[in-house]
This record gives structure tokens, sequence and C-alpha cells, in this order.
């Protein structure tokens, strides 16, 4: 069916947990378990992938440490799954913390980081040096983060359950802060295998739900700003919509006290796929999907404090 070819079309990916494995011993015993090791550059990603033989392997040309397996290429039962040196994460979802680029011995804080992916790929490109505060709402999640923390290997994250909009940003522990991912809750409707990705499904959006998860979107992102030292806050979803999307970031940019002391910046310039143009800031935002980019529905912008 339509559904199933959408999300079928889509690699498989793998993020090198490079806090367990490197890029080039993973390659290596790749090449021992007889897979050809395949390189391209961005601009020739999707026809590069689309020629892929069954045991071609491709280095992702847009992010660090990312593979790109065939299309149904099970990797589950991989032994780098189980010991965290694998982690099977869409290559949309690796964009936040990529393009947040944490530099090792800062500090962080994933603001909705259950089940973990961003704040593992922050700590990675960390070093593990430094601190990651990963806050989530849900007690159930928070368990599923935890074990996400062990099972890669992340030593510098400080879990906690709680309200991202409790956490008080004048406390002095979060003085040196500087790089926030506020991934709320969406609608999920970028995520190929659901039907309201297709848009004979999009007609029948519940306006009404979009409009609460705006609302929340807007509270916690707006909240991020508020941390005294922060210089590089990234927001991201897996919606297609834009509620969830552009007028998120319009709002911000609509507040004075955020548009003085902070702009847009382009987060990723191989990244061709940007916003919708109707709003001014449209190509300086990212957008990605499984037509045009091979991935999930995704929306991502970056926020940088104003230097000038
Ligand atoms: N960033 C995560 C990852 O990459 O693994 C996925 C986050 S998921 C899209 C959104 C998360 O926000 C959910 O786990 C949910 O429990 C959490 N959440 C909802 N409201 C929150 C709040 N007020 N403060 C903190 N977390 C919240």
């Amino acid at each position: 069916c339509a559904e199933e070819s959408v999300s079928e079309a889509i690699p498989r990916y793998v993020r090198v947990n490079t806090l367990v494995v490197s890029v080039d011993e993973v390659l290596e015993n790749l090449q021992i378990d007889g897979w050809k090791v395949k390189t391209c550059n961005a601009s020739n990603f999707a026809t590069t992938f689309k020629s892929l033989g069954k045991r071609d392997v491709l280095r992702d040309p847009h992010v660090d440490d990312l593979l790109v397996f065939p299309t149904k290429t099970d990797l589950h039962a991989h032994p780098l799954v189980a010991s965290g040196g694998f982690v099977l994460q869409d290559k949309a979802s690796c964009l936040p913390a990529f393009v947040l680029a944490p530099k090792p011995g800062e500090i962080a804080f994933d603001a909705c980081a259950a089940p973990g992916n961003k704040t593992s790929h922050m700590a990675a490109l960390m070093e593990n040096k430094g601190k990651i505060y990963a806050c989530d709402l849900s007690d159930n999640r928070i368990n599923t983060l935890h074990s996400t923390m062990k099972t890669t290997g992340t030593t510098i994250a400080r879990v906690a359950q709680g309200d991202f909009l409790g956490v008080e940003p004048s406390e002095a522990k979060f003085a040196n802060l500087k790089y926030i991912i506020v991934d709320p809750p969406c609608s999920g409707s970028g995520i190929a295998k659901r039907a309201d990705f297709l848009s004979k499904e999009r007609k029948s959006v519940d306006r009404n739900r979009l409009n609460k998860l705006h609302n929340l979107q807007v509270m916690l992102l707006r909240h991020a700003f508020k941390f005294p030292g922060v210089e590089r806050i990234v927001y991201s979803t897996c919606s297609i919509h834009e509620e969830e999307n552009e007028d998120v970031v319009a709002e911000m940019l609509g507040t004075d006290d955020i548009y003085n002391n902070f702009q847009l910046v382009d987060p990723l310039s191989s990244w061709t796929h940007r916003g919708n143009d109707r709003y001014d800031f449209g190509d300086k935002v990212l957008r990605a999907d499984p037509a045009t980019d091979l991935t999930n529905g995704f929306f991502v912008a970056l926020f940088a404090r104003r230097t000038d």
C-alpha cells in the first residue's frame, strides 16, 4: 500500500556511537563481514543511495558518524546494537545534536530528553566531557532514558524526572550552560509509518490538538531562552505541520526580548531543503521528508545569541 511505500523507501540509518567504538573500527569490521563502503557528497546522496547494492554501506555526507544501509537491512541483532556502539536512529533525528555542536567540557541541557537519543548523541559529540542536564516529564520514559544512558556509555548526563518549565534558569549550576535542545511533544505527523503523513489524511488533522501542541511547544521553547548564559538553542519536531514548526519560531522572533538577543542561524549549509518560504526566515530553518531527503518528516531551527 502507499503507506508502506513511503516508510519502506527510507534507508536504515545507524549512528556510530563514538563513546563505544570508532567509525574506522566499525568500517573495518563491516568490510571483513563482506560490506563494501561507499562515499558520496551532499548533492548526489539520493542517487548514490538508490544505486547501492544489498551489501553496500554509505557514509552519510551530511551527518558525521552516520552510516546508511540499504532499505530493509535488519541490524537489530547486530552485536554493536546491544553493546551501544550502534544507535538505530533516523538521520533527521540526528540533526538537532549535530547542528547544536556542543563542545567537550561545556554544559548542555536536553529539555525533553526521553528516550535519550539526542542526549547520547550530544554526549558523543562532547566526548563524555562536561555535563548534560537531561529532563523529562514522564515517569515511564525516565526509565528508558536511564537505560539509554547506560547502554550508550553516557556518563555526563544528570537525569531528572520533571517539568522543564519548573526548572529555575537562575540556579547557580546553570550559570555557564551554553547549549539547549528543545525537542518537545509533537503530533509525530512526520513519522512516515503514521497514516497522517499521507496527503489524503492531512485534511483531517485535528486542529484543536495542533493548537494545544503549539502552545506547549511555545512555552517550552520560550523557557530555554531564559537561561542567562545560553548561546545556542535547537528547536526540533518530527511534525510536518507549520503550526508546530515555523509558527513556533515566528512567535519566538516576535518577542522583543528574544529577538533583541538571539537570531536564527543556518544550521547546515549543505542541507538544501528549507522551511516554508511564506516566512521571511524560511531559508534559515531546515525541513526533511522522505521524498527529498530519504528521512522521516522533521523540522530544525537553530537560534544563536547575537554577538553584534
Ligand atoms: N528528545 C527525545 C529523543 O530524541 O530521544 C524525544 C523527546 S519526545 C519528542 C518529547 C518528550 O517530551 C516526551 O518524552 C515527553 O515525556 C516529554 N515532555 C512532555 N512535556 C514535558 C515537559 N513539560 N517537560 C519536560 N519533558 C516533557
